[in-house]
């Protein structure tokens, strides 16, 4: 008898949504968070060049000294601080996930969050436990200590910004569920180049923390590079996980001139701030439409019949994000990621039309 998937994959495998990842061919692309700017002309020849020079027939350097070098000074990585490469920083939390796992430790998150968080644990084997944020999406402290002390749960996410909520949940509560918990805590500061805020300072302060950056977020999201910042003991052994060769060549070769460039990244992020302002001052004067404040670069808002609203926009060309029906402080609401000024208006405009139609 041939072997079905009931019999060989893992029930909660088996039970996981695969991640969707809808075809935005023609389309504007405001669904996924992307830096809607490309790379300055010079800086995309400098990247040819190093290209044609790669030595792409030898395995990459695992411990990427050059990259980790700069991505240091560009992030002002304390010093004592160790670094973890992953390709994207969804491969450093799948690390931490199968790290961490010890019989019966949970990996715990608010919600609404990061719905990898939950699907990375899962396919780990590691139950998940979700508390929610209040309806004003900011952390219900009372309910989460009281799950710390319950679940003893070995790893936290915390992301900072949130996504898909956008806000920067109070750095002093935040401290308190280090404070509390028996594991490590994780801050996700993906959106860290639109917020200025940071847990980097805190690494010091705090031994079970982790602080993760990704460069996705800020323009470099096809190259894949994620990084995770703590302290060497724990680094130390989240690198055994590692794939050998997992950032390959071309990554680390195009981040490191990148980062080099000058401030190319942060200006293009400075613009998306600018932009930010803008969108979200248009999305509020929209009647029937309640937009959110952000930290980050996307700006989540709630309509009044969301699937009604978000097909309306894809048959006019625009794809933004529906979270509507993914959790219940999320009922109606859409996603719609900062574009360029000519997106963003295209955006509003079919929002306008659809609206009325
Ligand atoms: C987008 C996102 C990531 C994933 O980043 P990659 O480095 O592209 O894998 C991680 N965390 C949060 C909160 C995100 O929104």
């Amino acid at each position: 008898m041939p072997k079905t998937p009931e019999d060989v994959i893992r029930d909660e495998v088996r039970a996981l949504k695969a991640y969707p990842v809808p075809d935005a061919t023609g389309m504007v692309k405001l669904d996924a968070m992307e830096n809607p700017y490309p790379l300055p002309p010079e800086l995309r020849g400098r990247i040819a060049r190093l290209v044609e020079q790669a030595a792409l027939n030898r395995y990459p350097d695992p411990s990427a000294p050059a990259l980790k070098e700069r991505l240091r000074r560009v992030f002002g990585v304390p010093d004592g601080v160790e670094l973890l490469l992953g390709n994207g920083s969804d491969e450093l939390i799948q690390t931490l996930a199968l790290a961490i796992r010890k019989p019966g430790a949970a990996v715990l998150g608010v919600e609404p969050s990061f719905v990898m968080f939950r699907m990375i644990a899962t396919a780990a084997g590691a139950p998940y436990v979700g508390v929610d944020l209040r309806d004003d999406y900011s952390l219900d402290i009372e309910k989460l200590l009281g799950a710390v002390e319950q679940h003893r749960p070995g790893l936290i996410f915390i992301a900072y910004p949130n996504n898909p909520t956008g806000n920067l949940f109070d750095a002093g509560l935040i401290e308190r569920v280090i404070e509390a918990a028996p594991g490590l805590v994780v801050i996700d500061e993906a959106y860290h180049g639109f917020a200025g805020q940071s847990f980097l300072p805190r690494l010091a302060a705090y031994p079970n923390l982790l602080v993760m950056r990704t460069l996705s977020k800020l323009g470099l999201a096809g190259i894949r590079l994620g990084v995770l910042m703590g302290a060497e003991r724990w680094i130390r052994q989240l690198d055994k996980l590692r794939l050998p060769y997992n950032v390959n060549t071309l990554t680390q070769l195009i981040a490191a001139v990148v980062l080099e460039y000058g401030s190319v990244l942060t200006d293009q992020a400075a613009a998306i701030k600018l932009e930010r302002g803008r969108l979200l001052g248009e999305l509020r004067r929209v009647p029937r439409v309640t937009a959110y404040p952000s930290d980050a670069n996307f700006i989540l808002f709630r309509v009044s019949e969301a699937e009604r609203i978000f097909d309306g926009l894809k048959r006019r060309g625009v794809l933004i994000k529906s979270l509507h029906g993914s959790h219940r402080l999320l009922a109606d609401c859409l996603r719609v990621t900062v574009g360029t000024p000519d997106e963003n208006t295209a955006f509003l405009t079919a929002l306008t039309q659809t609206l009325n139609a």
